[in-house]
């Protein structure tokens, strides 16, 4: 259902009558039952009949965060290069741009959350896996200094396989820069709310997706550092079941609160209307 670039309006929308056919279906990848895609879409990507949260698009998660047309892009013509003369990578971002209608693999500005403005982050995972390239390094920490700038707090959806191999060190190095950004957003008093989407791994896990004030998860979403086989691997242990989850992580104070995708916006607008001024 992903490989045609969709915009929000399509996906939240009702199709218009020649648009797509309405008894399509798409197969939830958790129950693997056929549910009609027009169904899925209005329930916010969660299945009806199993509560399986599946991965959405930047554009789609802004448009069930934001008030409409509130929101604001920023950096949208950032784009990465090759510092290492990676072999096919720049054809690969074109082919990604082209398939996903994203330009990078986060989508950074500025919004409303039920009235109250916040910088807004949203990590794709359909780019490349969300992995951490220089410009999506970038972009956070651009948005990390507009808000301390504008004196806004900054919501963040997480995402990642972790660091893009294709920029080598300049991908590690995104860890620290974005760190450092909301190290200077947290010095001026502001407030900074993750909320980690499945799947939320790598150096993203080990830098700014734990970095928040208030760190809410989306339902089985995994989130981790490094795989369940090179952690095994390395301790010679094996690991609980689903030591991974996002109510694993909530059990053992990593995570503040699961919330159902229904109620994230519900539950953003709260925490960002007790912490304004
Ligand atoms: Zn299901």
């Amino acid at each position: 259902m992903f490989k045609k670039t969709r915009t929000v309006s399509q996906f939240l929308k009702p199709q218009k009558d020649d648009e797509g056919d309405p008894k399509e279906v798409v197969v939830c990848k958790r129950c693997k039952k056929e549910v009609l895609r027009q169904n899925y879409a209005k329930n916010l990507f969660v299945c009806p009949l199993c509560g399986h949260c599946s991965r959405v698009s930047a554009y789609d998660r802004i448009a069930m965060t934001c008030d409409e047309g509130s929101f604001r892009e920023l950096d949208r013509k950032l784009r990465s290069g090759n510092p290492l003369k990676f072999k096919g990578y720049p054809e690969k971002l074109e082919n990604l741009r082209s398939a996903t209608g994203l330009q990078e693999a986060v989508v950074t500005g500025v919004g409303k959350i039920g009235g109250h403005p916040a910088a807004v982050g949203v990590m794709d995972s359909h780019f490349l896996m969300a992995s951490m390239g220089s410009v999506v390094g970038e972009k956070l920490a651009r948005l990390f200094e507009y808000a301390a700038k504008k004196k806004l707090p900054v919501v963040l959806f997480t995402a990642s396989g972790g660091a893009r191999m294709h920029e080598g060190i300049y991908s590690l190095m995104q860890m620290a820069k974005v760190s450092a950004a909301v190290g200077r957003h947290s010095q001026e008093g502001l407030l900074y709310v993750t909320v980690l989407t499945d799947p939320t791994t790598g150096g993203v896990t080990a830098s700014f997706a734990m970095q928040g004030d208030i760190i809410l998860a989306e339902p089985r979403a995994t989130i981790g550092f490094a795989g369940r086989r090179v952690i095994e691997g390395t301790i010679g242990e094996k690991l609980p079941s689903g030591f991974q989850s996002a109510e694993f992580l909530c059990e053992h104070g990593f995570v503040d609160r699961i919330v159902p995708r229904p109620e994230m916006r519900e539950t953003l607008q709260k925490i960002l209307a007790i912490h304004s001024k």
